[in-house]
């Protein structure tokens, strides 16, 4: 099935189809009008705002068929589209009309392609000599449009003037000679051409260049309007908000334009209703920062809380030697006491780190801090790399309290609590490579010791950073802030916000001058 669209009597463009299974079992009027709207909805592009728009047609019977009256639901419907042209029926016989009747018989005879939605259709067919693809010309590095005098094409080439080559010639041997010179070596090359040059030049192209060439009989619309452009992508993306590749691969088999994968990407990229609702697959973190390396045992401490079978414990971590102190509360009442208990080990404390635990946060807290001359490092309540530290010994702990209670039968949970942190402190740490409470009783030589942790903190920050690049953002950039806690799944994930302040690993923005870590964010 073929359609010509003719202005002044001169083809503008040409275009044509096999019919799949479902539709070659339409009526004989069925197909002559499916035809119709076929060509309508292929051609839509060229004919906006076309007001005397004649169809010519070799069948004559299609009054009644079009007529509102049908009752049939299908013709109705295009009855519908073709409506929208308000187009003027002109009865051409067969002979005359002389270009699509060739196109149609032609195409049904030598082109019979049976998986007409299949992606692979290239393989199949043992009928072509050159294969055919579903992929639209435009998407081969190498293009050629063939003509034969046939049809003029010049006006689509001359709309976006990149990639396409047209080639004219006279006869198969000379277009040999000329597609010699054209063809580079180690593409494929997609031909477009009307089925009746395909047919004549087949054989040569194929003896010529085996393999080089795809035919494609999907000639995509050309997109010349910028509005039409971002209407399309708004309506592609629009209707599920699916990611860029699902859209790209919808919208490039119909239409062509220009840089169209790039504007795609900048549309839905700048989505706002994506950017609030789905998830980051790929998410970008921020490397961590170096913390401080302590010179001797007792300078660097971790707290935490940390619970275990229904048990309270104050954690105390010496990030020098390890020595880990574990501390059985039954409340955090007057939690400043006990801290100040659990510092009498250490003899010159100067820095604490502490996670988010609202009883180390409290303004009592802090000023007893101050009073010790004590600093005070917070890490990022969600974003603990530096508190790691202390995570991982619980973590430890744990493992070790299973296994002893198991080994020795203990009954009492705090009993095995408190003699796994026992056992941590008196085996040797993988990191010091020495025992915590020979480190911190200076039991054994450990001058070497900062260079050790120096070099694990290195070694731990290649292999976490390997994947992580630092974000900047300006001042008034938008941005997406992911909503922490208990959310309705229906409701967004993101919220949209404005930076106010890049700060290292933060950024603070205008809502209430709130910090919000950068992996929290999408942008
Ligand atoms: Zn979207």
């Amino acid at each position: 099935m073929g359609a010509v669209l003719s202005q002044g009597g001169k083809p503008i463009t040409f275009i044509s189809k096999t019919l799949n299974k479902t539709e070659r079992n339409y009526a004989t009027n069925e197909k002559e009008l499916y035809a119709i709207v076929w060509a309508l909805k292929n051609l839509r592009n060229y004919l906006y705002g076309v007001t005397n728009l004649e169809i010519h047609t070799d069948h004559q019977p299609l009054t009644f068929a079009l007529s509102p009256r049908n009752p049939n639901p299908k013709m109705k419907r295009w009855h519908a589209i073709i409506e929208e042209f308000s187009p003027k029926f002109v009865y051409q016989p067969g002979k005359t009309n002389v270009v699509a009747d060739a196109l149609s018989r032609l195409q049904l005879n030598h082109l019979s392609n049976e998986s007409e939605d299949s992606e692979h259709s290239a393989q199949s067919s043992e009928n072509n000599q050159i294969q055919e693809t579903q992929k639209p010309l435009n998407q081969f590095k190498q293009q050629i449009i063939l003509s034969k005098n046939r049809f003029t094409i010049h006006e689509l080439i001359k709309i976006f003037g990149n990639k396409w080559h047209l080639i004219e010639y006279d006869t198969v041997e000379n277009l040999m000679t000329i597609l010699k010179e054209y063809i580079q070596p180690k593409l494929v090359t997609a031909i477009h051409c009307t089925v009746e040059d395909l047919h004549e030049i087949q054989e040569a192209l194929k003896q010529t260049f085996q393999n080089k060439f795809v035919f494609t009989k999907l000639f995509p619309m050309d997109i010349i309007n910028r509005e039409d452009q971002s209407g399309l992508i708004e309506q592609t993306h629009n209707r599920a908000h699916r990611s860029y590749n699902e859209n790209l691969k919808q919208i490039e088999k119909l239409y062509y334009w220009p840089e169209m994968r790039k504007r795609m990407k900048e549309y839905i990229r700048n989505c706002m209703i994506c950017n609030k609702n789905k998830y980051d697959r790929h998410p970008k973190k921020i490397p961590i920062g170096k913390a401080p390396i302590p010179k001797k045992e007792g300078e660097q401490l971790h707290l935490d809380i940390f619970y275990a079978q229904k048990l309270k414990f104050i954690t105390c971590v010496d990030a020098y030697s390890k020595f880990l102190i574990l501390k059985h509360i039954e409340d955090k009442s007057n939690i400043e006491e006990k801290v100040l208990e659990l510092l009498q080990t250490f003899t010159d404390v100067k820095q604490i780190t502490l996670d988010n635990e609202p009883s180390f946060t409290t303004p009592t807290f802090k000023s007893l801090m101050q009073r010790l001359n004590i600093e005070i490092y917070f890490c990022d309540p969600r974003h603990s790399t530096t508190s790691g530290q202390v995570e991982r010994v619980h973590s430890t702990i744990i493992e070790i309290a299973r296994c002893i209670k198991e080994e020795y039968d203990i009954v009492s949970n705090l009993e095995t609590v408190l003699r796994a942190a026992q056992q941590y402190n008196t085996t040797i740490h993988s990191v010091t490579n020495f025992k915590p409470n020979e480190v911190l009783y200076n039991k054994v030589n450990h001058e070497n010791l900062p260079t050790t942790l120096k070099q694990a903190q290195e070694k731990m920050l290649m292999f976490h950073n390997k994947h992580r690049t630092d974000k900047q953002y300006h001042p008034g950039q938008i941005i997406y802030e992911k909503i922490i806690g208990e959310r309705n799944k229906l409701q967004s994930r993101y919220k949209k916000q404005q930076v106010k302040e890049n700060l290292g690993n933060n950024i603070i923005i205008n809502n209430r001058n709130r910090i919000i870590h950068k992996d929290n964010i999408k942008s």
